[in-house]
């Protein structure tokens, strides 16, 4: 497989990483501490174009491949995963599922706005009780003329208290199992919809996670994505995607640590020498280096069968799985290296250490990714 960047891409990647450097890395630690949305980044994003890359030109976006999206979110996320996340589901999730399953009513009235960042989405399916299960989500959509009317609530919503649009999944029918979900574009200002709890976080501080109440919430029948009844699918079929976004936040943070790493153990000293000459040391270096390539090619080679428009499910979920327990050992190893400094704010390696963690939970956790490998393996 040939994984020579484009033009486009390679140009890509620079500009999310200066934009990442830039415009992220300087306030990353306060907002993580004050637990403050990155709000300027994101208009920064916006502005740059990092909102849209994969909606069509025709919507306002970049159109560029899932591999650059890849790239992006490696580069910003290695800086402030807390904004990595909030593009991620914006791009992968909102963006990508309008786009592939949307009607071109759907599509020109709501990809433009997020397109240009004008607008920000999010992505509802988790539910108190409907987390790894999804398929047993409670939300119910009711059928009232040319209007659904929704009531229920949504669980750990990333970005629900700033998103303005959400892909939200509610039953439209109580005996059909998985057949009975149905996906819905539902703007946030809709009379009924509000936003619940905001969950205090182990990391990921600056981005919101929030309960949304949906109460007799209407939304026209034209704003159901894809066809009534076939909302699991549209949720799987864009979790593919997503997934190749958090291995690529799970690369970023992977990255950050050895950078890190590196340059503490050149600059420790201990015994009269740097600890970097120790070989306990080294071969932490060695084995986050091997993580990062091996990890790098699986996100790379799902990333390239989903741009062919080949099934990827096994891939995404394979490259999700290494990258996100890749970045989990990277960072503890990193903390490692620097010793109790690295149990001390004043280095970057435990905001890492803590923001890795999610990794392997959200998108579906390690244990959800391996039943996904395996019906895949056993399907044949
Ligand atoms: C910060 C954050 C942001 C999030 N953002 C979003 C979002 O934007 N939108 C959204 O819809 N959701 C979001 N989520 C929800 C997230 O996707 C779920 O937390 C995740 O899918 C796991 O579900 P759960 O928490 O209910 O855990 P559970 O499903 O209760 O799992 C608990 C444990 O049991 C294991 N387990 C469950 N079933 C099985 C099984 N069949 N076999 C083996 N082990 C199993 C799990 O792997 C896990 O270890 C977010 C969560 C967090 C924490």
């Amino acid at each position: 497989m040939d994984f020579q960047l484009s033009e486009e891409e390679i140009a890509i990647r620079d500009l999310a990483r200066d934009f990442a450097r830039g415009e992220c890395e300087p306030g990353a630690a306060q907002r993580d501490k004050d637990e403050a949305f990155p709000v300027e980044q994101i208009r920064k994003a916006g502005e740059l174009g990092l909102m849209g890359l994969l909606v069509p030109e025709q919507y306002g976006g970049a159109e560029l491949s899932n591999l650059a999206l890849s790239l992006a979110l490696i580069e910003i996320n290695r800086v402030d995963a807390s904004v990595g996340v909030t593009l991620s589901v914006h791009n992968s999730l909102t963006c990508g599922s309008i786009n592939a399953w949307g009607t071109d009513d759907l599509k020109s009235r709501y990809l433009p706005k997020l397109a240009s960042g004008e607008w920000l989405g999010g992505y509802a399916l988790s539910e108190t009780n409907a987390g790894s299960d999804a398929g047993s989500l409670q939300c119910r959509a009711d059928k009232d003329g040319d209007d659904y009317v929704i009531t229920g609530s949504k669980a750990w919503i990333t970005s629900g208290d700033h998103a303005d649009v959400l892909v939200l999944f509610a039953r439209t029918d109580p005996d059909a199992g998985n057949k009975g979900i149905t996906a819905f574009v539902v703007e946030t200002a809709s009379e009924g919809l509000s936003v619940g709890k905001k969950e205090p976080k182990l990391g990921l501080r600056s981005s919101s996670t929030t309960l949304i109440h949906l109460d007799g919430v209407r939304v026209p029948a034209k704003n159901v994505l894809g066809e009534v009844g076939q909302g699991f699918k549209v949720a799987l079929h864009t979790l593919d995607g997503g997934r190749i976004g958090i291995a690529s936040q799970a690369l970023g943070i992977m990255e950050a640590c050895l950078e890190a790493s590196m340059k503490y153990a050149r600059e420790r000293e201990q015994f009269g020498k740097p600890i970097a000459q120790f070989q306990p040391i080294q071969w932490k270096l060695a084995e986050m280096s091997v993580k990062i390539d091996a990890g790098r090619l699986l996100i790379y080679n799902a990333s390239a069968l989903k741009d062919r428009g080949e099934r990827h499910t096994r891939e995404a979920a394979t490259a999700k799985l290494v990258n996100s327990r890749g970045a989990n050992w990277c960072a503890s190893q990193a903390v490692q290296i620097h010793g109790g400094a690295g149990y001390c704010t004043d280095f970057p390696v435990e905001r890492y250490f803590r923001d890795a963690r999610i990794t392997e939970i959200y998108e579906g956790t390690t244990e959800i990714q391996k039943l996904v490998i395996a019906r895949s393996l056993l399907r044949g």
